[in-house]
């Protein structure tokens, strides 16, 4: 599973959000110029941010729980 993650506009700041999205779904965002709106805990208020300027993050430790999951 993947998160995404993006640059606070106001401090530079990198945030993880709990937006869980696949690799292709945000490659799709980025195609129709999809702006979402997500929380910041640094600015501890809402952006809007483009989904070009978004990223999406490997959650490394919900891997390894699926992978006992299924064992
Ligand atoms: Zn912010």
């Amino acid at each position: 599973m993947s998160v995404v993650s993006y640059r606070c506009p106001t401090t530079q700041e990198d945030v993880v959000t709990a937006i869980e999205a696949a690799e292709d779904t945000l490659s799709r965002m980025q195609s129709s110029n999809l702006s979402i709106w997500v929380w910041c805990p640094h600015c501890m208020a809402g952006h809007q941010i483009n989904a070009t300027e978004a990223r999406v993050q490997a959650t490394q430790e919900d891997d390894q729980f699926s992978e006992s999951q299924a064992r």
